[in-house]
């Protein structure tokens, strides 16, 4: 009989979080990533309180369906353009991430700038890294409390004026921060502000890392993206390698070290908490903070800078030169990116800014068949619905055609307002004996007066009653009468 006891092993699916306290890195890198941080947040901030013609210069008005960017109005109507914009935003990722890995991520995503803001007001308050990892070992004081409040009271300010923000994208924004202040928002308004608000406090200010490693389907998708010329943030592993201390005293032919001196400063300013000298791992975003680093610890010991760097796979393994890496750039998934690029910008913008600033569509009255009137004619009702897209009030001529004899005979001129959108009933009649019974097809052209280049037509059809067809081909029906 076997008496040796089972062996029981437990296997652990959940992991707490460890907290990272990220040493601020300074250098190139790091610089970079606060220029973009400024122009992300100026545009994010400043484009709701940018005035264009009268009116906000940006502003997506869902309740009265009228999208204003600019000098542009999109209508529902138009969501192929933003459709075909989502698509530029989509290839355009792809292009830059098949050229330069995970700049994206490391640079300018919402997730990396905020987090970037919320750190630097975390360092503002609870000091360095070192200075937060000993606040919070402490035990709870006034002095902590104090801190703590203040940063988080900081925190949410920042996390409300970017709600306030995003919803001053939807709804006019000097009037929602008058309602802020009145304390009159309506639900909605008061919904879309904390709810963003809150998604960024918690995003920036507790999740962080873990929004990039656990929550982004960007970071697990874009893989399929890179190839062995991406650029890839990489530890030279043939130079920094064996590691150690450089003391001064010490014998480098009894000891050769690599130029890594072990001093742990490029895992201390990673923001996802690993070490790059263990290889490229998914959770690293690109952010260049620990090449910054290692280029202080390599000019403090009069090494090459670069141990940590951007470079590609290829180019560690065949030791290509920066110039060669550069050659590489231009290989056909990258030149197939920038071609379907190119071709869909220029079809947006082509399309966009050649449009006809005017819609028409045109509906029948379906609850009024066609129906003979006076002197034997035939009369058809429909609705125009006629919008004008431009900003510009303008005056229209409407004709009709596709039969012979046919003519509105309700007003053949209308004007609109700037962006005004406006229902016209119109009825047209043909005389007597044109058109074959049943459906005609026919065409309403919309003209603006004051500019004969906008110009719309739209098909529709015409109803011709059978019994008033055959009456019509019988002539003597008409001399019994
Ligand atoms: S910062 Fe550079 S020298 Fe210091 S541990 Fe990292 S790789 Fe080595
Ligand atoms: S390993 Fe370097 S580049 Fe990657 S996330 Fe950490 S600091 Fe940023």
């Amino acid at each position: 009989m076997n008496n040796v006891a089972p062996t029981v092993s437990v296997i652990k699916m959940y992991a707490a979080r460890e907290e990272i306290y990220p040493r601020a890195a300074k250098g190139r890198y790091a610089t970079l990533r606060w220029v973009c941080v400024w122009l992300t947040q100026l545009v994010f901030y400043g484009l709701p309180w940018l005035n264009w013609n009268g009116r906000q210069a940006v502003l997506f008005d869902l309740a009265a369906r009228k999208f204003y960017i600019f000098g542009i109005v999109l209508w529902p109507q138009d969501f192929i353009y933003l459709a075909a914009l989502l698509i530029v935003c989509a290839y355009a990722l792809f292009l830059i991430t098949a050229v330069a890995g995970r700049v994206w991520c490391g640079f300018a995503c919402p997730q990396t700038v905020y987090t970037e803001i919320f750190m630097w007001i975390e360092r503002r308050i609870e000091g360095a890294r070192s200075a937060r990892m000993r606040l919070d070992r402490q035990p709870w004081s006034f002095g902590k409390l104090a801190k703590k409040t203040a940063k988080h009271a900081v925190w949410g300010a920042v996390a409300l004026w970017t709600g306030i923000s995003f919803v001053g994208y939807f709804t006019p924004v000097h009037a929602l921060l008058r309602e802020v202040v009145g304390i009159t928002l309506g639900p909605w308004e008061w919904f879309w502000i904390l709810f963003y608000g809150l998604a960024t406090y918690g995003n920036a200010g507790w999740m962080r890392e873990q929004v990039c490693k656990y929550m982004c389907p960007y970071a697990r998708f874009q893989s399929s993206m890179f190839d062995k010329d991406s650029l890839i943030i990489t530890y030279d592993k043939a130079r920094g390698e064996p590691r150690g201390a450089h003391g001064k005293n010490d014998d480098a032919a009894a000891k050769p070290l690599g130029d890594c001196i072990d001093c742990s400063l490029c895992v201390q300013v990673c923001p996802t908490g690993i070490d790059i000298r263990e290889g490229l791992q998914y959770e690293c975003i690109g952010c260049a903070a620990c090449v910054d680093a290692c280029n202080v610890v390599m000019q403090k010991i009069n090494a090459p800078l670069g141990l940590i760097r951007y470079s590609t796979e290829h180019a560690l393994t065949n030791g290509l030169s920066p110039k060669q890496i550069r050659q590489r750039v231009f290989r056909p998934r990258v030149l197939l990116y920038i071609g379907v690029l190119v071709l869909i910008v220029s079809a947006f913008f082509g399309t966009l800014l050649t449009r006809t600033p005017l819609k028409l569509d045109v509906i029948r009255d379906r609850g009024a068949m066609g129906r003979e009137v006076e002197d034997g004619m035939i009369e058809n009702v429909y609705r125009l619905q006629i919008m004008n897209t431009a900003e510009t009030p303008h005056r229209y001529k409407i004709t009709v055609s596709g039969i012979d004899t046919i003519a509105l005979v309700t007003p053949d001129e209308v004007s609109l307002a700037g962006t005004e959108a406006r229902a016209v009933p119109v009825r047209v009649r043909v005389a007597s004996g044109k058109g074959h019974a049943g459906s005609n097809k026919i065409e309403f052209e919309l003209r603006a007066l004051d500019d004969l280049h906008f110009h719309v037509e739209e098909k529709a059809v015409f109803f011709v009653p059978r019994d008033a067809a055959h009456e019509s081909e019988d002539p003597r029906k008409h001399q019994q009468q």
